[in-house]
């Protein structure tokens, strides 16, 4: 006998979890393991951060706040916006689902970019509906195909910025296009996770295009700039009827009460947030340096993270960089064969990672092996 699972579920591949800091010590007998795979935080949490949550550890018997009206508050005024424009999730993954899970059902569908974020298509997928991927051209989203796939079954279209797993950004110019000719009745959803990271020249005040304009909704999370990615804590911004119908399919406890916290106090820490973006996009440049010197090609990055290729011994490389206790994700798992897509660390890791790293790939090719 078997069950009657749905049908979508039996098409999709397995979820293979990685490999566990520990597993890999043990496998390759290494006692330092750097985690470069998930785009994380490496410089840790705001000083001072960890001890203030640890304060409230007393109070988890209580159920958390089902409608985060601290949180909300302090987002409210970070942000100059209407508490009836902000929706907080666990992680801003969840949002994603939620979005999907108000939006779209069968025959509805998500337009979005090839490769991408997959949480997009997973989450429109489960909800019966469908996802219309629009190849990216030169590592960029192609904002005029995106605009043109959109038909009348669609719901949401997403845009990232910075995209995942490149690292490549939007411009004002496409931005403003997409506004100027997207139906407003359509959803137009820009998962902004590395906003933070991006440089301060180059951002794009997304939340300034919020005014009179309720098709837009702007997802940013505590997840990468501040560290918080083990405790799953995201947020909304932007249109008031999204916000409202999220707000109905919303499971009544669905931010636990530590990340509510921890989120409150981040927020405390924008200051530093600017320090580490300012760290990173300087560690970038050592990078750009480095594999410039050793022909090593890769693609510009506003995030904090790099897509830096491999060519075709990807897998070979993946594994030696293992050995020698570095985690990076494949290319091939992200939709780009030929690649790997590397967090920045702290300095000294980067500089250890790139002595290792241009060491194996010369050594590879040189022996063509
Ligand atoms: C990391 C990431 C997220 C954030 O996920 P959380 O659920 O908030 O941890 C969202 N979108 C993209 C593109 C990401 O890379």
């Amino acid at each position: 006998m078997s069950l009657k699972i749905k049908n979508w579920i039996s098409g999709l591949p397995e979820y293979v979890a990685g490999r566990t800091l520990e597993e890999i010590k043990k496998e390759y007998g290494i006692a330092e393991v750097y985690k470069m795979a998930s785009n994380e935080n490496l410089y840790g949490l705001p000083p001072g951060l960890a001890e203030r949550i640890s304060e409230d550890i007393g109070d988890i018997y209580y159920y958390p706040d089902s409608s985060c009206l601290e949180i909300k508050e302090k987002l409210s005024r970070f942000y100059g916006i209407g508490q009836d424009k902000i929706v907080v999730g666990c992680g801003s993954d969840q949002i994603i689902e939620m979005i999907c899970d108000s939006f779209t059902g069968p025959g509805d569908n998500i337009v979005t970019s090839d490769p991408t974020f997959p949480i997009y298509e997973k989450s429109a997928l489960k909800c019966g509906g469908e996802s219309r991927k629009v190849p990216l051209k030169g590592f960029r989203q192609d904002t005029g195909r995106l605009l043109e796939a959109v038909d009348e079954n669609t719901k949401v279209l997403f845009l990232t910025n910075p995209h995942n797993p490149t690292g490549t950004n939007i411009t004002r110019d496409e931005l403003d296009t997409v506004l100027d000719r997207l139906d407003r009745s359509i959803l137009l959803v820009i998962d902004e996770a590395y906003f933070e990271y991006c440089p301060r020249e180059d951002r794009l005040e997304t939340t300034d295009f919020l005014a009179g304009r309720d098709n837009l909704m702007l997802l940013r999370t505590f997840s990468k700039i501040y560290g918080l990615a083990g405790l799953r804590i995201g947020y909304g911004l932007g249109s008031g009827e999204a916000v409202d119908a999220i707000n109905k399919v919303r499971l009544p406890f669905n931010v636990n009460s530590m990340a509510q916290k921890a989120a409150v106090y981040a927020l405390d820490y924008a200051g530093h947030a600017e320090e580490i973006c300012e760290k990173v996009n300087r560690q970038k440049q050592v990078y750009y340096n480095a594999l410039d010197e050793n022909n090593i090609e890769y693609v510009r990055s506003y995030a904090n993270f790099l897509l830096i290729s491999t060519g075709k011994r990807e897998m070979e490389i993946v594994e030696e960089l293992l050995r020698n206790g570095f985690i990076v994700r494949p290319g091939t798992n992200l939709g780009f064969p030929g690649y790997i897509r590397v967090t920045i660390a702290t300095d000294e890791v980067n500089k250890r990672f790139l002595d290792v790293f241009t060491g194996i790939y010369r050594d590879i090719y040189k022996q063509g092996r």
